[in-house]
């Protein structure tokens, strides 16, 4: 197997589009489980580790731009008081190792319904951004992914950076369901960002559709119902009827982790939670 070490990101560019049939490697977090169970023999290996680039953060625009080779670990550490769903869900990852070797990039590239990463940021409405050697496109993160673990990068192209909007006044949530504390795929996951100022509400579900997914009618119905102005005390009824339209927004499969009556379940009892938390804490 050949191996490509490029040291800067045009380099990386080029060798991507000299080599379509490289595998792309960060943490190698997912890539090297592929491999040691013999899923994927790719003819060469494109390890971006030595691209700087990759590895920075800024903010921008009223937003921050997270390289592909930002880890957990850094986001937790470094990008927890601006997005603090993302950073609750960056905690719930594997173990310190995996935190510290696995990236948002590979979370994004191996476009697992099951990604940890991923609810926090559909419920923000992030935009992923690719580049190849032919240019720059930026795909809202609902238009990347596509279908259980795939995605519409192309042959040539890596994934930059994502992009993420920036609300300080925002109040977010990530809950997960596993089968122990740790070390565990979620069995189904949510997330939700509540835009005081904006007056909306952004919710996905992860685990529990081919891929995360937002639930929009819920999204709405909260939307119209709460006192954003008197900050009142969220109403019972309005918290059922939330988790049911969230758990209606699910299509879940029966699987060794759980079933889909259960995932259905344990979405409408986190949607109702993360709500009452996220508001209660605005
Ligand atoms: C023990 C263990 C526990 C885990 N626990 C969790 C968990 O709790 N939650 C969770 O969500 N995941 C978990 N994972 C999966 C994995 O850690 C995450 O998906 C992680 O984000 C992958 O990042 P990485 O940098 O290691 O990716 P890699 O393995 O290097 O790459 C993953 C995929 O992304 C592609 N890729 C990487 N970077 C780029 C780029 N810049 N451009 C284009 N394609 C790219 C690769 O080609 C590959 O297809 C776990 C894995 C292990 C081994």
């Amino acid at each position: 197997m050949e191996f490509l070490q490029p040291p800067a990101w045009r380099e990386a560019l080029e060798a991507r589009a000299a080599h379509p049939d490289a595998l792309p490697i960060w943490g190698g977090t997912d890539v090297m489980v592929e491999l040691n169970f013999a899923r994927k023999r790719p003819a060469a290996l494109l390890d971006l580790t030595n691209v700087p680039e990759l590895s920075r953060w800024h903010a921008e625009d009223g937003g921050v731009r997270i390289g592909a080779g930002v880890t957990y670990a850094r986001i937790i550490r470094e990008l927890g008081d601006r997005m603090p769903g993302l950073a609750m869900a960056s905690r719930t990852v594997g173990s310190p190792q995996i935190r510290n070797r696995g990236t948002i990039g590979g979370n994004l590239g191996s476009s697992s319904p099951a990604g940890d990463a991923l609810p926090p940021l559909y419920a923000v409405g992030a935009v992923v951004e690719l580049a190849s050697a032919r240019g720059e496109r930026r795909v809202p993160i609902d238009e990347f992914i596509v279908g259980p673990k795939r995605n519409v990068l192309a042959d040539d192209e890596l994934i930059a950076a994502v992009w993420v909007p920036e609300r300080a006044d925002a109040a977010q949530q990530f809950a997960k369901v596993g089968t122990r504390n740790a070390m565990v795929i979620a069995v189904c996951s949510f997330a939700i960002s509540l835009d005081d100022e904006a007056r909306t509400v952004g919710t996905c579900l992860g685990s529990a559709a081919p891929t995360p997914r937002r639930a929009h009618e819920a999204e709405q119905f909260v939307a119209q119902e709460l006192d954003w102005a008197g900050r009142a005390a969220i109403d019972d009824g309005v918290l059922q009827r939330f988790g049911e339209l969230v758990a209606e927004a699910a299509a879940p499969i029966d699987d060794q982790r759980g079933s889909a009556a259960y995932r259905r379940h344990a979405l409408n009892v986190m949607a109702r939670r993360t709500l009452k938390w996220a508001w209660d804490a605005a």
